[in-house]
């Protein structure tokens, strides 16, 4: 399953936040998130597409960095916007703790 992503190289994170306040452009813009994806180059949090203003995609688009995580507990899947795949990194160490979304996920 991680075979089809070329982009491994531009995770630069190897070790999750141990908490983090929510969707880092939400809580700029004021607007609600759902579910919470962590940008594996850079650290950037943003919102998944089931939320409003899907923060993540837009980062991801934005910045042409390729691969989030998810960080909703219990989930360790990535997905590469590039290539459109799943896959998991298992070198990532850690686990964060996240706030309860607005919306209520
Ligand atoms: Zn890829
Ligand atoms: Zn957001
Ligand atoms: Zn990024």
């Amino acid at each position: 399953m991680s075979t089809a992503c070329t982009h491994l190289d531009h995770v630069h994170l190897d070790h999750l936040p141990e908490s983090v306040a929510g969707c880092e452009d939400c809580l700029r813009e004021g607007t609600p998130w759902l579910h919470l994806r962590l940008c594996l180059e850079c650290g950037h949090v943003g919102c998944c597409d089931d939320s409003p203003m899907r923060h993540a995609t837009a980062h991801g688009r934005a910045t042409e960095h390729p691969i989030i995580r998810s960080i909703e507990p219990g989930e360790d899947w990535s997905w590469c916007f590039v290539d459109q795949v799943g896959l998991r990194i298992g070198r990532l160490a850690g686990e964060t703790r996240i706030p309860r979304s607005p919306l209520g996920g």
